[in-house]
């Protein structure tokens, strides 16, 4: 079993628009946009980041927004619900903001012993904060929402399968244990995590398969601390026999890709070299960055980008 992933590193899902995901993200979610930079294999597109202060791995959600992009279909086979950690007491406040600010689909439920605020992005996202008394993560203050309910990072993701068995083998030899379980879903949690340690697997055998598309999970990270963790995790999953990609350098992590038995696309990136290696803190997530491959481009590539107001 291996022991070097600390829990989630980044989700990274599919949007329609640009400026909407910003708004939404900055002002009605209060994180704070810490790189905006292109999708490195298509860089006619956007890749937004959404964190805390820094982009500390476990509070990183980014988006990919196309324009032309077709609505995503939920179904099996993917992140069906991403969850972003919030103080106790805090979700009143919360349905009170998201409601005023006209978001969709807000519901209050319960999992696991802990409250729940359910709400949709603006391509029918599937997001929701939970409750978790002892976050110790320090939250981005900048933006609009007050220190005693913003945002710490993510909690979790649920992964929405025909059969959880072999997504939960998989999940147990990275280093993941089965904490909990009620009726069809599965708690599965890594001991002495980053705070964004938590998977839930969600059994569904009559669904249909998902559509990847706007409001689409296209993959979840797992956090490793650096490369060397990161060629250890990737080489016990080659002996186990995942068609692993090799490492890519996505300039502000190390990445490596792997397709799950239940159809999710899993990554594992480093901790190393963060979202600072470019930018001055105080201004993380202003400028256009590009990999250095696209800078001889820059002006052609900034002609197709809708400019994002701030
Ligand atoms: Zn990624």
């Amino acid at each position: 079993m291996l022991t070097q992933i600390r829990g989630l590193h980044h989700v990274t899902s599919m949007a329609a628009n640009a400026n909407d995901n910003n708004a939404f993200f900055t002002k009605t979610l209060g994180l704070r946009r810490v790189k905006k930079t292109v999708n490195f294999d298509e860089p006619s597109v956007y890749h937004l980041y959404y964190g805390d202060e820094v982009g500390t791995p476990g509070t990183v959600m980014t988006y990919f927004p196309f324009p032309l992009i077709g609505q995503g279909r939920p179904g099996v086979g993917e992140v069906g619900e991403t969850e972003f950690a919030v103080p106790a007491g805090s979700l009143g406040y919360w349905q009170e903001r998201l409601a005023g600010e006209g978001v969709a689909g807000l519901e209050r439920d319960e999992a696991f012993g802990a409250a729940r605020l359910r709400f949709l992005g603006p391509d029918q996202d599937a997001f929701a904060l939970v409750e978790a008394a002892d976050d110790a993560r320090a939250p981005w203050t900048g933006g609009a929402v007050p220190a005693d309910a913003a945002i710490r990072g993510f909690h979790g993701a649920r992964l929405r399968l025909h059969d959880a068995d072999a997504t939960e083998e998989l999940l147990r030899f990275m280093g993941y244990e089965r904490v909990d379980m009620r009726k069809n879903l599965i708690r599965l949690a890594v001991p002495g995590g980053n705070g964004a340690g938590t998977i839930d697997l969600e059994e569904l055998p009559s669904a249909g398969g998902a559509r990847l598309g706007a409001g689409s999970v296209h993959h979840i990270a797992f956090a490793v601390k650096d490369r060397a963790a990161q060629l250890e995790v990737r080489r016990a999953l080659l002996d186990t026999g995942y068609q692993v990609t090799p490492v890519i350098d996505r300039d502000y992590f190390w990445a490596i890709y792997f397709r799950t038995p239940g159809g999710v696309l899993f990554e594992v990136a480093t901790n190393e070299p963060g979202f600072d290696r470019d930018e001055d803190t105080a201004h993380l997530g202003e400028a256009l960055k590009l990999p250095a491959r696209y800078e001889g481009m820059r002006g052609k590539i900034e002609t197709h980008l809708d400019p994002i107001a701030d």
